[in-house]
């Protein structure tokens, strides 16, 4: 079984590691396989190349077994949605189940995602509660009612399809308030790795203009 991660990852940050790795051990995945996005459709663009968050990401997870950095969605021209990464995925690993990985918050616009229903023909969603969002829209309330799971185990007889909605160590922490700390000169430490940190300080990312 797959973990699909994607993201900004503009920065990475120890909010998505920690969720990836207790979703790596308590589904007993295989991989998580962490996707850099273009740009998503519903958002500002990212403020850093896309060369530079798949090397933040890449610097995030060295030496982590079972995290892998996937650049697929930066080698296609132009915005691409998730929808044709699981198409692809699928078509390189047709025996591998695939989950989708996403917080609460990305889960609640869901059914305005391009193809839902194809979506859940290829994987299961796991949905990652965030600290302080607990709110679950009409539409994604319903999604859950129909589809959702009560464990892993339920999870695993089905093919794709299944909702999954877990609770991790709530790790307060967004790229946005990372960036806004690095844009008012102060240090990040402590929420994303050094290692990363050291990237951001070497090519002077997320600075005041
Ligand atoms: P931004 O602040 O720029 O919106 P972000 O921190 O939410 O960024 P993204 O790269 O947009 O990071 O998030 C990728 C995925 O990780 C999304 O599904 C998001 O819900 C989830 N995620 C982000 N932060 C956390 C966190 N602290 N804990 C668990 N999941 C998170």
């Amino acid at each position: 079984m797959i973990g699909v991660f994607g993201g900004t990852f503009d920065p990475i940050h120890f909010g998505h590691l920690r969720s990836a790795l207790e979703v790596l051990q308590g589904l007993n995945l295989d991989q998580v396989r962490f996707i850099p996005l273009h740009g998503a459709v519903h958002r500002n663009p990212p403020e850093v190349t896309p060369g530079l968050r798949l090397r933040m990401v890449e610097t995030a997870i060295a030496g982590q077994p079972g995290f892998v950095a996937d650049d697929r969605e930066l080698r296609r021209a132009g915005a691409s949605y998730t929808v044709d990464t699981l198409r692809d995925i699928r078509r390189e690993q047709p025996d591998q189940m695939l989950c989708l990985m996403m917080g609460l918050d990305a889960f609640n616009g869901f059914e305005r995602w391009h193809l839902p229903e194809e979506i859940l023909q290829l994987a299961h969603l796991i949905v990652m509660q965030r600290p302080g969002e607990t709110r679950l829209t009409p539409a994604a309330r319903q999604l859950l009612e129909s589809r959702g799971c009560q464990g892993v185990a339920e999870l695993r007889e089905l093919r794709s399809g299944g909702i999954l909605l877990r609770s991790f160590t709530q790790l307060q922490i967004s790229a946005t308030q990372i960036r806004d700390i690095l844009k008012a000169g102060r240090s990040p430490r402590y929420l994303l790795p050094d290692g990363v940190i050291e990237l951001i300080t070497e090519h002077n990312l997320y600075a005041s203009k």
